[in-house]
């Protein structure tokens, strides 16, 4: 049997046809504009899974199976907004200018009963938290991801059981204040823990260093003409060679991340974080002391047992975790 995954970004959406030991065996991107009404892209979309099924054509004449659909496990397509499966509808995706758009519900009459029923979506960021855990092989009562991008973003399972909330919108960890003076959020709060631990907040950290006196001999602007070249790779490179302006800037990171870590797991006390996302790759400059300053502030540093931070250890290529994890959402 094959599972299809479909990622739909603001730019982009991923689709993959995989397979039982969670292999891409097929996959296609299709661009997507700003403009993009949610019509275009329900019937891209459908029109893609057309494809990759049509795909499995020369697979399905080999095999015993008459029907092309009952080679299909299930459809998965995550979003970057909130999911309201009892519905269909995604309630709200800033990235996508969806309000209120019935995104499944359409899809699934785009594709017709047989492959309807096998259809199901779901926020990305829980995609990519099912898909770790599933290909990670994690056996645990509670699970907590936790994915450092453009925000931050993760996905909360326990006994197995994704938790969704009473109303789909669960485990928004980027949106936990940390500061009610702080800097102002684009979710209307302040303070927000992405504006200060997110991978872009770190880079904007790092620029806030270069435009003050002192930063202007750091090796930060090594290599770069305009303060906006400035990207995740070369600060972690200007650790590596010792620039005290880029080490003060990451100290400072690491303490918002612990602090944000922390009140997760003063919450839920999960037996693993896992951390996720394209700056995890430099983890070996700050995670030790992320991880020491956690140990040090967290309310059950008493106790014999605690949770564990670590890196995802399934899939680590963001294109294959959007269409592995949502090739699994049907699991949840
Ligand atoms: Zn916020």
């Amino acid at each position: 049997m094959y599972r299809i995954g479909i990622d739909v970004g603001g730019t982009n959406i991923a689709m993959g046809l995989v397979d039982e030991s969670y292999k891409i065996i097929e996959k296609k991107s299709i661009k997507t504009s700003e403009n993009s009404s949610p019509k275009e892209m329900i019937r891209a979309i459908a029109d893609g899974i057309r494809e990759l099924i049509a795909g499995l054509k020369s697979i399905s004449e080999q095999s015993e199976s008459g029907s092309l659909n009952d080679l299909i496990d299930a459809i998965g397509i995550g979003v970057p907004g909130t999911a309201e499966l009892d519905t269909g509808k995604i309630l709200y995706a800033n990235n996508l200018g969806f309000e209120d758009v019935p995104f499944l519900t359409e899809l699934k009459k785009e594709l017709g009963h047989e492959l309807a029923d096998k259809t199901f979506f779901e926020n990305d960021a829980n995609a990519a938290a099912i898909g770790e855990y599933i290909t990670g092989g994690y056996n645990v009562p509670v699970f907590v991801m936790v994915t450092l991008g453009t925000g931050i973003g993760g996905g909360i399972i326990i006994n197995g059981k994704l938790l969704r909330g009473c109303n789909y919108a669960a485990a928004e960890f980027g949106h936990m204040s940390l500061n009610i003076d702080g800097c102002d959020c684009n979710c209307g709060r302040k303070g927000c823990f992405e504006d200060y631990a997110s991978a872009a907040a770190l880079v904007e950290q790092a620029k806030e260093a270069m435009k003050s006196p002192e930063g202007k001999e750091s090796l930060l602007w090594k290599g770069i003409s305009t303060i906006d070249d400035l990207d995740g790779e070369r600060f972690f490179e200007a650790v590596k060679a010792g620039d005290k302006r880029a080490e003060a800037v990451l100290n400072g990171y690491c303490n918002y991340l612990s602090e944000g870590l922390t009140n997760l797991i003063n919450i839920l006390q999960p037996d693993v974080i896992v951390l996720s996302g394209g700056i995890t790759r430099a983890a070996d400059l700050f995670l030790d002391k992320v991880k020491d300053k956690v140990a040090k502030e967290v309310y059950s540093r008493a106790s014999k047992i605690n949770t564990k931070i670590i890196l995802a250890k399934g899939i680590s290529d963001s294109f294959y975790v959007g269409i592995i994890g949502t090739s699994l959402v049907y699991k949840m």
